[in-house]
């Protein structure tokens, strides 16, 4: 990796990085979870691995030898290798319940009722509990990550089988609009299509939004229907994604409008149409028990009559239309507090187990000496402290990126190895430590960035 580039030349540092995660970490981990399982030993395997991702970071960095892992770990945006493989465990723990449902897997894990296999011999469920607490095994591991969330996939569901696919039968019957750029004319669009359900007894609106508040889920949906008042409806729950609350309000919606026999449009608004699109798809996805059923409805009202359609309509909350506005102003005002414990569904398992690692990262750097206690803390736009961050990239040395130089020398000032006044009265102390300009005894790397006349203009 050395021949691809250095601290002056070659790739540059967004390169490196990718290089490093693309191809040595995979090929490093490849089925680790042979080694990493219940109550085995992994001190041997982690300190290889840390000392591979430290070469990675100093040759990504340029930083010196002694620079400290975690600093230079948090300069490059690279999860400390512990706390990566926390994290794919806990995915590879999930992705085993999201198996289908004939796999073989299931007959040894514990029989739940939802499967179609009988135990095997070698089943979990054999085993008495002294057995099972010796048991070394990832096996284990997948049994108890089983019980902590209902599930959410429906491989074999007769709605995803190919060739019945409710958008190739009734391809005429479903149209999405979505937002365009000009907003009075999206207002405009919606309160077309009140007006119109205020004259027509055919159709039907369903407005729906939801928020997360304290991890409780709120939806609300408001149906609005020839000459009658409106039905308001309020659902919360516990531990599940926003885009799972938006496509039940919208489920409950479609199923209060097919209800009325008399109904031949449904319209709905709402400010998650990629949501809506899922219930078209018929590939694996977390949301297939909901899809499936929605899509149940909407192919008997289809049947029905093939003048029958539905339209989903885009209104973003920053539009503030007033009738969405009401409904999305319900699902904040509701305040439910949740009582633990819940089991949680799948995507929320796995966006908080990331969000979990995340924290556990930023705590680490925060409280912990091993980031250096020389590190320079620096500000982001918004003048909040730098933190690390697994979404958007390094933060920290995110303008440099385009010289290998500069990043260098950036990350070598932000380590305090930078070749100034404060680096030789820490390690040299007899070599001279003023600044130049004569205004400040040491030449800090603060004085140098704030103050010193040598590099501001003032
Ligand atoms: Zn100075």
């Amino acid at each position: 990796m050395k021949l691809l580039g250095n601290s002056t030349r070659g790739i540059n540092l967004i390169q490196k990085r990718q290089l490093y995660r693309c191809c040595t970490l995979p090929i490093a981990l490849y089925r680790f979870p042979l080694w990493l399982y219940n109550k085995s030993l992994t001190y041997y395997h982690f300190n290889i691995l840390r000392k591979m991702q430290r070469r990675a970071t100093l040759w990504i960095t340029g930083a010196f030898q002694t620079a400290p892992s975690l600093g230079v770990e948090a300069i490059t945006d690279l999860v400390p290798i512990h706390l990566y493989i926390k994290k794919l465990y806990g995915r590879f723990l999930l992705c085993q319940s999201s198996l289908p449902s004939n796999h073989i897997i299931h007959s040894i894990l514990s029989s739940d009722g939802l499967h179609e296999h009988s135990s095997h011999n070698a089943s979990i469920d054999y085993l008495i509990a002294k057995q099972r607490s010796r048991l070394k095994s990832s096996l284990i591991n997948v049994h108890d990550k089983r019980n902590e969330f209902f599930p959410s996939f429906s491989f074999f569901n007769h709605e995803f089988k190919s060739g019945n696919h409710i958008i190739d039968i009734f391809p005429d019957c479903l149209s999405f609009h979505s937002c365009t750029l000009n907003a009075k004319k999206n207002i405009c669009n919606l309160e077309e299509i009140i007006i119109k359900v205020s004259i027509d007894p055919f159709t039907t609106i369903v407005i729906s939004d939801a928020s997360i508040k304290n991890q409780v889920a709120t939806s609300v949906s408001h149906i609005h229907s020839y000459d009658k008042p409106v039905v308001k409806t309020l659902h919360s729950i516990v531990n599940i994604t926003t885009a799972k609350a938006e496509l039940f309000a919208m489920r409950y919606g479609i199923n209060q409008a097919v209800t009325n026999h008399n109904i031949k449009h449904i319209v709905i608004i709402s400010d998650s149409l990629h949501v809506a699109r899922k219930i078209f798809n018929s590939s694996t996805h977390p949301y297939q028990i909901h899809s499936a059923t929605v899509s149940l409805k909407l192919r008997e009202f289809f049947s029905k009559d093939f003048q029958n359609y539905i339209k989903f309509w885009d209104c973003p909350s920053k539009l503030q239309w007033a009738l969405h506005h009401v409904v999305n102003q319900d699902t904040k005002f509701m305040t439910s507090v949740p009582s633990f414990p819940y089991k949680s569904l799948w995507d929320f398992c796995k966006k908080s187990e990331c969000d979990s690692i995340t924290s556990l990262w930023r705590m680490t750097f925060q409280a912990s000496d091993s980031k250096g206690r020389n590190f320079l803390g620096l500000l982001n736009d918004d003048l909040h402290p730098i933190e690390p961050s697994c979404t958007k990239g390094g933060l920290w040395l995110l303008h440099f990126s385009y010289s290998n130089l500069l990043y260098t020398r950036a990350s070598r000032a932000i380590t305090n190895h930078a070749p100034i006044g404060e680096y030789r009265l820490r390690f040299f102390p007899k070599e001279s430590f003023t600044c130049p300009c004569g205004i400040y005894s040491i030449e800090t790397r603060q004085h140098i960035l704030h103050e010193c006349h040598r590099f501001n203009n003032y």
